[in-house]
């Protein structure tokens, strides 16, 4: 296979400086390019994408600048024959250490002195109130790059941590790997939950009311992966209801998350603006796994990453 053509379509701007992406492939053999839409495309060309277009399924090859692929229709690239590839790989250590900086707000209250700071305000909680993570249980739900950063990292804070996944493959610092049919059984005891799998039918919808009635009321909910795993009117009421203590949350049903969505209220709800893997050097991570497949797709090898 041949790429005469690799271009990058300016939607990769949603998450990465699209200029300085570009440049990230100046000491590569095929210089890349920017296009926007209205473009056409043939099977020497290569995209990579932040956004699905219906034009792409004429190129030879397409990468998703993203891990989450659920707006392709993987199908149509199975269809067409055109491999698509995705960003998966690359965010253990980005989104891990999200998820760690949620648990230790949580148990040390940084959120509510940062709430209070804001009125100069030298607060002084219960007693009760703050606690530490160690020797508390996490529940990472998802144990792929995502889960394993997170799991990584909770270990090494000293944490008890089990995991959800359909394969019984074991994974480090995780005790303990429950089925997905067990999941209320994996999350009952557990302080934090972290999700961490990808949005397909069988994990939309994941976590709703039964699940945070079965939760812990002290326990808390992390989701880096996709809003719609998670029910948010029912997360809504199982806050205000006290079934669970509160949430970090970088993903919503909607994005931007509506400026009259009730999560934006609670104190114990910490948001970040899906920016789980946004860090200075998201686009050279991006660049080195596009290099790393175009070489395999120059020299007829198996691509990284396919997932159609
Ligand atoms: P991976 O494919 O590496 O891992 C997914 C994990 O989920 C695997 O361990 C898989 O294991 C498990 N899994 C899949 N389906 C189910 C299921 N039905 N029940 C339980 N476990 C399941 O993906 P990543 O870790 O790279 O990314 C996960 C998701 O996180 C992405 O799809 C994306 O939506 C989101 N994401 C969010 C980011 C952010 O900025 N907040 C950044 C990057 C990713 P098994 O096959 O054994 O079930």
């Amino acid at each position: 296979a041949d790429i005469e053509r690799l271009y990058v379509h300016e939607t990769v701007e949603n998450v990465i400086p699209k200029t300085a992406f570009v440049e990230a492939f100046d000491d590569f053999e095929i210089p890349a390019e920017l296009v926007g839409d209205g473009e056409q495309y043939g099977r020497t060309d290569a995209v990579v994408t932040y956004r699905p277009r219906p034009e792409f399924l004429d190129a030879g090859w397409v990468h998703c600048a993203r891990a989450g692929y659920d707006e392709f229709d993987t199908d149509a690239y199975e269809a067409a024959g055109v491999p698509l590839t995705n960003s998966s790989g690359i965010h253990d250590e980005t989104v891990g250490e999200l998820a760690v900086n949620y648990m230790l707000s949580f148990a040390r209250l940084l959120h509510v002195y940062r709430d209070h700071q804001n009125d100069a305000d030298w607060y002084e909680p219960d007693y009760e109130r703050p606690f530490t993570v160690g020797g508390e249980r996490l529940c990472v739900v998802g144990l792929g790059t995502l889960g394993r950063g997170i799991a990584e990292r909770a270990d090494a804070l000293g944490m008890d941590v089990v995991g959800v996944r359909r394969s019984d493959e074991s994974v480090p610092g995780v005790s303990r790997v429950y089925d997905p049919e067990d999941l209320h059984e994996a999350i009952a005891d557990a302080r934090f939950v972290a999700i961490a799998v990808p949005h397909t039918p069988a994990t939309e919808g994941m976590f709703g009311a039964p699940e945070f009635r079965r939760m812990r009321d002290d326990a808390y909910l992390i989701n880096v992966a996709r809003g719609p795993i998670v029910d948010e009117d029912d997360l809504v009421g199982a806050l205000d209801a006290g079934d669970i203590a509160g949430a970090g949350l970088d993903v919503f049903e909607t994005e931007p998350l509506p400026e009259d969505s009730p999560l934006w209220d609670f104190e114990e709800v910490v948001i970040s603006p899906h920016k789980g893997s946004a860090t200075n050097r998201y686009h050279l991570d991006i660049a080195d796994l596009v290099i790393e497949n175009a070489r395999r797709y120059l020299a007829g090898e198996s691509l990284r990453n396919r997932v159609a």
